[in-house]
């Protein structure tokens, strides 16, 4: 026999001496701490239901009881799980918040329903024992529990409220117990499906065990006259405070878990932090780690454009009309809610009643409107903490009638400071990357990166047969622009034909480089010998429409020489290659006179004799 076996026994022993004529009452006590010594004790079955992969909830044992705190996280995810309609973060979600609630709610319901089958196995004559608890609405309460004779159904879904009948009484402040023993013949008990013969009840209010409020009761009922009496009603008094400690303490552990789970989770972010190079990467691991900590109906990452322009856009948004935001560009003068955060670089909360017809614009104002959203907390994220505005917005928003926690709070606050620290590296990183591919003075691509770009297109050329023109171009007589205007001067000229240049391709399809001093490569995509010489012609006149302030009477002009080369996939040499034909082209421009466009042509073998 096992100690919850024992344990279970001597409570049955020592409700039955309480119950009997009441004198042994004092005995009642004893037995419920015995009954949850048993629920605690008692070994886990592996049966086919079990579920071995989720990690055991810590027991709940005798040295907890004496903390005093008042539960922090516990109301609200409970809530949040009670909820009909779910989590709503992806079911998928790693930490398993609500699993860890799942679970104790499935131990607390164990342990409950055990101990109702207890009472209603030592108290003579019961046909059902129900426990009620709080909804969504205080004023409504639900069956939560509930041992039964099959004959008469319970309807698991009913919903007490204020003057519904007879249980309904237990809502009234000076309520605190319910005694009948002769019930009309009948009368209808709104917990039943069908009509039922009961004629005794006995029910007591169940005291939430932080607050001291009535949230639920404890009803037995009976078919036969007079079941019960007194003496039952106060037994099931202790028993109701029993059921309160046991959900109030399942429940703290729950949340305790929860509370560790999330705090070491943040180590296990910050070695992902540490793997992760890139910016992107950090969003992903911002929106994994609140989907698997907080819980929420909507949540949108808002994120600042690089650069000072004061823009930003949302990168990822989640639950409620998460279309509406997804994607969407925002500036920071903007009147939205989640903007003033990333604004200011503070957290900010705002909480709204039912009814009230509230609403603040979150990106703008002619956003749809939701006002079933009542709770609202942004934590912003900083590359620097003291940084005036923020570079990413977490933004969380819930329906639930309680505000976000302190834990919840501090937990991304945290999180925030980790993320903040990552995000700086990745950005400082990705910078590092932009400045060994760029030339600093035109923002173009250098010439190594050049010639890996020019070598992935020409692969993907050759797979999907098409072209590619290969254009190089030098300034003309640039020598004498440095002589006679200097070397700042020339350097001006530089960036306004790479501006140029750049203003005469296609955007991300064509490769713009500098490809030395005051050489340029140009590496068109997808086009045929006529295209790829239109387009150097375009070139060549955008640059000769180029007007310099030189501060002298005669503005600057300056013109280019340009060489151009096919490489059709039927072209037997690497990029190199290419580029060399283009300069060979280049050479003869420049002798043709210069400010012209000379096509590359394979000199044709001279015939034999
Ligand atoms: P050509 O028409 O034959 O090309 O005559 P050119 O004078 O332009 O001759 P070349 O192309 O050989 O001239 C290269 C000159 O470009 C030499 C160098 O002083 C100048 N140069 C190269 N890089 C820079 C730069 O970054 N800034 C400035 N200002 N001048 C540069
Ligand atoms: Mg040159
Ligand atoms: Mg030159």
């Amino acid at each position: 026999m096992s100690v919850a076996e024992i344990l279970f026994v001597v409570a049955g022993l020592l409700i039955g001496l309480a119950f009997q004529g009441g004198m042994l009452l004092f005995l009642i006590p004893f037995a419920v701490v015995a009954f949850v010594l048993a629920c605690m004790n008692r070994p886990r079955l592996a049966g086919p239901n079990s579920t071995p992969s989720t990690a055991p909830l810590p027991v709940i044992s005798l040295r907890n009881r004496s903390t005093g705190t008042t539960p922090v996280v516990a109301p609200d995810l409970r809530s949040e799980f009670r909820n009909v309609s779910g989590m709503a973060n992806e079911p998928e979600a790693a930490l398993k918040v609500s699993q860890v609630w799942a679970r104790a709610n499935a131990d607390i319901n164990r342990s409950m329903t055990d101990m109702l089958r207890a009472l209603k196995a030592v108290v003579p004559h019961v046909n059902s024992v129900l426990v009620f608890t709080q909804m969504e609405n205080p004023k409504e309460w639900g069956v939560r529990n509930y041992v039964n004779d099959k004959e008469i159904s319970v309807n698991p879904c009913v919903r007490i409220t204020e003057n519904s009948g007879l249980v309904s009484q237990l809502f009234r402040s000076g309520v605190n117990r319910l005694l009948e023993g002769d019930l009309p013949g009948g009368k209808s008990l709104l917990y039943y499906v069908d009509n039922s013969p009961i004629k005794s009840v006995v029910g007591v209010p169940v005291y939430a065990h932080s607050s001291g409020l009535r949230v639920g009761a404890l009803v037995m009922d009976s078919t036969y006259p007079n079941a019960f009496s007194d003496v039952t009603a106060q037994a099931l008094s202790y028993v109701a405070s029993a059921i309160a400690m046991l959900d109030y303490k399942g429940f703290y552990s729950a949340q305790k878990h929860i509370a560790l789970q999330q705090y070491s989770g943040l180590y296990n972010y910050q070695r992902k932090f540490f793997q992760t190079m890139t910016v992107k990467d950090i969003y992903k691991q911002i929106i994994n780690y609140v989907k698997d900590n907080v819980a929420y109906d909507r949540l949108t990452i808002l994120v600042m454009d690089k650069g000072d322009e004061g823009t930003g856009r949302v990168v990822f948004c989640d639950g409620v009309d998460a279309d509406q935001f997804a994607n969407k560009s925002f500036t920071l003068s903007d009147k939205g809610i989640f903007v003033l955060s990333l604004m200011r670089n503070r957290p900010v909360e705002r909480s709204f009643s039912p009814g009230f017809n509230e609403y603040v614009p979150r990106l703008t104002d002619n956003e749809k409107r939701n006002l079933n959203l009542r709770q609202i907390f942004v934590m912003p994220i900083a590359a620097e903490p003291e940084a005036a505005v923020a570079n990413i917005a977490i933004c969380l928003e819930s329906s639930s009638s309680r505000p976000y926690s302190d834990h919840e709070k501090e937990l991304l606050k945290a999180f925030a400071g980790v993320a903040g620290f990552a995000y700086d590296r990745a950005c400082k990183f990705e910078q590092g990357k932009d400045l060994a591919m760029r030339d600093g003075l035109t923002g173009l691509i250098n010439q190594r990166t050049l010639r890996e770009k020019l070598r992935t297109e020409k692969i993907r050329a050759d797979r999907k047969q098409y072209n590619i023109g290969v254009l190089m171009m030098d300034i003309d007589h640039f020598k004498s622009v440095n002589d006679t205007y200097g070397h700042p001067i020339g350097d001006v000229v530089i960036k306004g034909i790479a501006d140029a240049i750049s203003g005469e391709i296609r955007r991300d399809i064509d490769i713009v480089a500098r490809y030395g001093g005051e050489e340029f490569v140009v590496g068109l995509i997808e086009t045929d010998a006529e295209g790829m010489v239109e387009t150097a012609e375009r070139i060549r006149k955008a640059v000769q429409k180029l007007v310099f302030d030189v501060h002298r009477a005669e503005p600057l002009r300056v013109t280019v020489s340009i060489g151009a080369f096919l490489v059709t996939p039927t072209f037997n040499g690497d990029m190199a290659k290419a580029v060399n034909n283009a300069d060979q082209a280049l050479y003869r421009a420049k002798e043709g006179g210069r400010n012209q466009v000379v096509q590359f042509q394979i000199e044709a073998e001279p015939a034999a004799v």
